[in-house]
């Protein structure tokens, strides 16, 4: 079973998406949960950036959050790690961290500007029994100008309700558009709430 299925109840309102100063946010593992505790956010899900060879000690960054379970026992603290997807349709992670996360999520970084290579490396990472969310869903398309059809899409939302992956609804990005939404919605597919958060600061942007 997906991590996510037991917190079903907090993809809404939890913060799904948050990069500490292990990667390239601004922020401990500490002060944004002292933060979401201020704001009264249930979940937080520290997606931290990973590569295969990773800069920075991920048993570290682990027991931070073991740590702050301690010291925050009101928030539901997740360990996770956001992955970008190779063009051979594996994610840069290696094995032995994506299985021991909570909450691991793929995104799209930098890949080849190849549509057909996109869709057929979006619907394996989807296949990935580890994943349990599609991270800013389209910033892709966005980026090189291509779009999807509506069969492509709809095969792709099939794909992601059969292997319980969650659509993020990024808030940084203001992704996906509107029409995936719909189109989720009516096919079941469960949205996720992410900001992307990179900083204490933003969550005054993103939850007001
Ligand atoms: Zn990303
Ligand atoms: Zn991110």
């Amino acid at each position: 079973m997906k991590t996510w299925r037991r917190y079903e109840e907090y993809l809404l309102t939890g913060e799904w998406h948050v990069h500490t100063n292990y990667t390239d946010g601004r922020n401990s593992v500490f002060e944004i949960c002292e933060r979401a505790r201020e704001l009264g956010i249930p979940l937080l899900a520290f997606t931290e950036h990973v590569r295969r060879k990773l800069t920075y000690d991920f048993n570290e960054f682990l027991s931070d959050i073991d740590r702050a379970r301690e010291e925050f026992p009101e928030l539901i603290i997740l360990s996770g790690i956001e992955a970008k997807v190779l063009p051979d349709g594996s994610l840069d992670v290696e094995d032995d961290i994506i299985r021991q996360v909570d909450y691991p999520i793929f995104a799209f970084h930098s890949f080849p500007r190849d549509r057909e290579l996109y869709v057929e490396c979006l619907k394996k990472a989807i296949k990935n029994k580890y994943v349990n969310a599609w991270a800013h869903p389209g910033l892709f398309l966005r980026r090189t100008g291509f779009s999807l059809t509506v069969d492509e899409l709809e095969e792709i939302f099939k794909l992601m309700k059969e292997h319980d992956v969650l659509l993020e609804v990024n808030r940084r990005y203001s992704l996906p558009l509107g029409s995936w939404l719909n189109l989720a919605k009516q096919m079941e597919v469960k949205t996720v709430r992410g900001g992307d958060v990179h900083g204490v600061g933003e969550f005054k942007y993103f939850w007001g």
